[in-house]
């Protein structure tokens, strides 16, 4: 099949890469001149685990290409995706479809065959009705069944998400369409990854409703976090007490400092606009935001109580800044309100990022990067670890506390056993530990 990708952000260039590992001819498109340029010299405009060997290997064997004119490659294409960004709308937390529905305007001046035009971003209930009217009226005999197909692979682990799905979800209630998908995906078909072929809209859904549910799972185990710490309880064991039971389930159980990226937040709020416009309240999803919101900002209250109450003239040392691992990916990340917090107090920032650095820079123009851990931890006060790469998973605790003014660990990813860090010198800080009824 021929696949132009519209749209060449973490989405577009890894589903476009890995269809064309599948035996498409993909062409993948976006507006962005320099990545396209960029992408034409093999290097990757984001940080992803398999990403660049996966490019090259099928850019050698000819199935994958990169462009910056939609024209030429959706008018040979037999189906379309439409991959592009779906921010939140500045003000009021509606989705913001301006690329959408402009992609899906250039699109349909450009059909030349009959296609489907897929949307695999994020888009509230509706928008595929949205995207075929605009089609319909720029291009009244163009041939197009437009789908829906969410996309729900993880930063970090995306080539492996998309290569091994849980399962694909299409929406569309035409026939010939529903055939187009299943000959996309035949491969991941063939391996037994469940098809779920739904209306359009229930498709839609499908996505926010995923995602709405482990923001929620998330948020439930941070709230149980503090509640263990007012009790003298261990939030790891509640975690594996209740996630061992597979009603339950284990995964987004690990208490932290609230979930940021590029996802939950935008479509945690998009959900609860399309919930408001319905008239139809999610009143559990209203909660989560709002409590995810205040926790990142109290994660830096808890580093000033690590600080003795006062952060003025004291300097911190974030390891980790990425809103997760395995991403360069900013975008919402809990590091940003704990900064802000901490420098409202009065403090000095010295951070490490194996690879968010240079997202963050920008982000962050009052901090001090450092290249290792060892470096940002020199003179500092408080240690705070913010993200679970690998790389901070075993340092040496030693080194790192004799390196500092004041030995203070503030573990906000729960890595470290208390004993093994005061073992090493320091005072220890985690989330919904028992030994945090002291502070
Ligand atoms: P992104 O911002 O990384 O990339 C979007 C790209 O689209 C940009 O490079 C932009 O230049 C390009 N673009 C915009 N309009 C265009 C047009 N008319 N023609 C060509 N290119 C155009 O976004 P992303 O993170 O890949 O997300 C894309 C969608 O997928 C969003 O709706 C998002 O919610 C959804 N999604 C993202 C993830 C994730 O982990 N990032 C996971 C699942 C779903």
């Amino acid at each position: 099949m021929r696949i132009a990708m519209i749209g060449t952000g973490y989405v577009g260039l890894v589903s476009g890469a890995c269809f064309s590992d599948f035996g498409h001819d993909v062409t993948c498109v976006d507006k962005d001149a320099a990545k396209i340029e960029a992408l034409r010299q093999g290097i990757m405009p984001i940080f992803e685990p398999g990403l660049d060997e996966l490019v090259e290997r099928n850019v050698a064997g000819g199935r994958l290409s990169f462009a910056t004119d939609l024209a030429p490659a959706v008018a040979a294409a037999d189906a379309v995706f439409i991959a592009v960004g779906t921010p939140s709308r500045r003000g009021d937390g509606h989705a913001d479809l301006s690329y959408v529905f402009g992609a899906a305007e250039e699109i349909a001046r450009a059909l030349r065959k009959p296609a489907v035009v897929v949307t695999k971003s994020t888009v509230p209930v509706g928008t595929g009705d949205e995207v075929e009217r605009i089609i319909r009226e720029a291009a009244p005999a163009a041939k197009a069944r437009v789908v829906s197909n969410p996309e729900f692979l993880r930063e970090g682990a995306a080539i492996e998400d998309f290569k091994r799905p849980d399962r694909i979800v299409v929406g569309t209630e035409d026939h010939l369409a529903a055939e187009a998908m299943r000959e996309i995906y035949r491969p991941l078909y063939l391996n037994k990854a469940p098809l779920v072929v739904t209306s359009r809209r229930t498709a839609e859904l499908i996505k926010y409703a995923a995602n709405a549910f482990l923001a929620t799972k998330i948020t439930f185990i941070n709230e149980i976090a503090d509640l263990c710490e007012m009790v003298g309880a261990d939030v790891q064991d509640v975690s594996r007490g209740i996630g061992l039971d597979n009603r339950i389930g284990s995964k987004f159980l690990h208490a932290g400092p609230g979930y940021g990226g590029s996802c939950f937040p935008k479509d945690t709020l998009a959900l609860l606009k399309t919930a408001e416009d319905y008239q139809s309240p999610l009143r559990i999803v209203e909660s989560v935001v709002k409590v995810n919101d205040l926790r990142k900002r109290a994660m830096g209250r808890k580093v000033i109580r690590a600080l003795g109450g006062d952060a003025r003239g004291k300097t911190v040392a974030l390891l980790g800044l990425t809103f997760k691992p395995n991403t360069d990916d900013m975008r919402e990340a809990p590091s940003i309100a704990i900064v802000q917090a901490l420098e409202d107090a009065g403090a000095k920032i010295r951070a490490y990022d194996p690879e968010g650095i240079e997202q963050a820079r920008p982000m962050m123009p009052e901090i001090e990067f450092s290249t290792s851990p060892y470096e940002a931890a020199k003179g500092a006060d408080a240690v705070v670890l913010v993200t679970e790469w690998d790389v901070l998973r075993a340092l040496d605790l030693k080194r790192l506390a004799a390196a500092m003014a004041e030995p203070v660990f503030v573990d906000l990813r729960n890595i470290y056993p208390t004993e093994e860090v005061e073992n090493a010198g320091f005072r220890s800080h985690g989330i919904g530990r028992a030994t945090e009824m002291e502070t």
